[in-house]
């Protein structure tokens, strides 16, 4: 793997500290992402000799680069934070064909470590690993995961655990806290440096633009962040810990922690243990990115003309979430464009699911599998027009709920409009596609915490087979498959009772 000194590294010694990794004793492969490799220019599997694996653990460096741990900082949970930056993750380079920035996590402290002590666990790491991969494969912008590597040295969380470190890959790993960094530290010069960087280098069509490019990547950064909230939101992903230095300036998904996909619909959940007032619940998210834009306007202010322009960039948020999500849903629900009506059909539903706490991924796959059928059925037999969803094909869906009257009337609904035709020229509409169109939007396997549960308890008893198994069927979440009924069933009940906090 050919790495130059990245572009961020240029940026100058304000933005980072150069430095080494701490050795990890005896590394081992844990998980490699065949199609990770693939954008790098790597075998589908982990290459047999020693070089790679020493390297991605942090234990060999190659002569081309120096690593680099970035300063950042950052609001958590509301609050502002101060200086924190790559405590346990390093820039080791950038591949020069991709342009990807390769880092390591968990490869040692770093100047920015504060009381931490630079490593990640094997059990978080596979976590990040796994849903990195699994994003992608559901279409959401993310970092990327090329492996995992695993060592027998002991990390001290609530219990004694191993060390691991996750290869990430991303075009940039620069976050709203960068950029918050310089301008609380009144560094208007380094704030600018950075942000000129950000547009020429992510967001060129702004260096052109007419006004302020400050302005215009804060607009073009709050619709990505519109666009990727909305794709959450529409999967049941929950963040778990949305602060300012988790937040990707290129609108990706980032710093994998306490997240969760719902298995029960339940727009109040929480999935961080540490997050005990349910700031950063399911159903908070979207106005948590909005808040988390408003820091970014608010560092971006030195270079803006006035607060007003800060406000117009963000002010779009309001309108773009909404309509974002309401496309995703649509999208779900088979539907085209969204039309009048559309959002109050899928509000309904979706309260009809919170109250029976339905399982959020499988109604959705089941529904479209319904629907997939049914029109298969009246391609033979001609359009029937049931009122109700009483024939066969529906039993699996009203089998979800304990009062499935109120599902019919709902089903009688969405059907209607499912019946209207489609606008001129819309993508989707009123033909008989809708349930294979919703086949490739509502995910059969997505990552519960129980599953990658279950994965990392095999791997750290050193079998990597049912992470591998996993693995392969997040790869193609869309895809029916006989040979994982499992991976997509309900969750056992002690899934209720895993807890994943902050520290991992
Ligand atoms: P996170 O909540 O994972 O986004 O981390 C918040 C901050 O704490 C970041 O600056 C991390 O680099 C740092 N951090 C988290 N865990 C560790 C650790 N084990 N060692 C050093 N720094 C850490
Ligand atoms: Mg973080």
């Amino acid at each position: 793997m050919q790495l130059q000194v990245s572009r961020f590294e240029s940026l100058g010694d304000e933005f980072h500290t150069r430095l080494h990794p701490t050795p990890l004793p005896t590394p081992h492969w844990v998980g490699w992402s065949g199609e990770a490799a693939a954008t790098l220019g790597l075998p589908t599997e982990p290459p047999p000799d020693d070089e790679l694996l020493q390297r991605l653990s942090g234990n060999r460096i190659a002569d081309s680069v120096t690593p680099i741990a970035s300063v950042y900082s950052g609001h958590q949970f509301g609050h502002w934070a101060g200086q924190l930056g790559d405590g346990r993750a390093l820039l080791l380079g950038e591949h020069a064909a991709s342009g990807l920035e390769v880092q390591l996590k968990g490869a040692g402290r770093t100047p920015y470590s504060r009381g931490g002590d630079g490593r990640a666990v094997l059990r978080s790491s596979i976590r990040e690993f796994l849903c990195s991969e699994a994003m992608h494969a559901l279409g959401i912008p993310t970092t990327r995961a090329l492996c995992v590597t695993g060592s027998p040295a002991p990390v001290r969380r609530e219990e004694v655990e191993t060390a691991a470190v996750v290869t990430r890959l991303a075009p940039s790993f620069i976050r709203f806290g960068h950029f918050e960094h310089f301008s609380h530290n009144g560094r208007h010069a380094e704030l600018r440096r950075l942000a000129d960087f950000v547009i020429d280098n992510f967001y060129p069509e702004y260096r052109q633009a007419d006004g302020n490019p400050y302005a215009g990547l804060l607009a073009a950064v709050t619709r990505r962040s519109a666009e990727l909230v909305a794709q959450w939101q529409a999967v049941g992903f929950c963040h778990g810990v949305l602060n300012t230095d988790n937040m990707s300036i290129l609108g990706l998904t980032l710093d994998y922690g306490p997240f969760q996909f719902l298995d029960g619909f339940d727009p109040g959940h929480v999935c961080n243990h540490s997050d005990s007032s349910g700031r950063y619940a399911y159903a908070r998210q979207p106005n948590i990115v909005y808040w988390n834009l408003f820091c970014l306007g608010q560092a971006l202010l030195p270079l803006l003309d006035d607060s007003q322009q800060a406000l117009d960039a963000l002010e779009p948020y309001k309108a773009l979430f909404p309509a974002a999500l309401q496309r995703r849903m649509n999208a779900k629900l088979g539907l085209d464009d969204p039309r009048t009506g559309d959002a109050e059909l899928t509000e309904d539903l979706l309260q009809l699911l919170a109250r029976e706490r339905t399982d959020y991924t499988i109604f959705w796959r089941r529904l479209s599998l319904a629907q997939a059928a049914s029109e298969a059925d009246a391609g033979q037999a001609g359009q029937g027009a049931a009122v109700r969803p009483l024939t066969p094909h529906w039993q699996p869906v009203r089998d979800l709920f304990l009062q499935p009257e109120a599902f019919d009337d709902w089903w009688a609904r969405w059907r209607q409009r499912l019946q209207l035709p489609a606008d001129a020229g819309a993508s989707a509409g009123s033909d008989s596609q809708a349930g294979q169109r919703m086949l490739r939007a509502n995910p059969r396997v997505v990552l519960r915490n129980h599953l990658g549960e279950v994965a990392i308890r095999q791997a750290q008893a050193g079998d990597p087979s049912a992470l591998q198994r996993l693995q392969a069927a997040l790869a193609s979440p869309y895809d029916e498959r006989s040979d994982s009924a499992d991976l997509a069933d309900f969750p056992p009940d002690w899934a209720a009772a895993i807890s994943i906090s902050c520290s991992s």
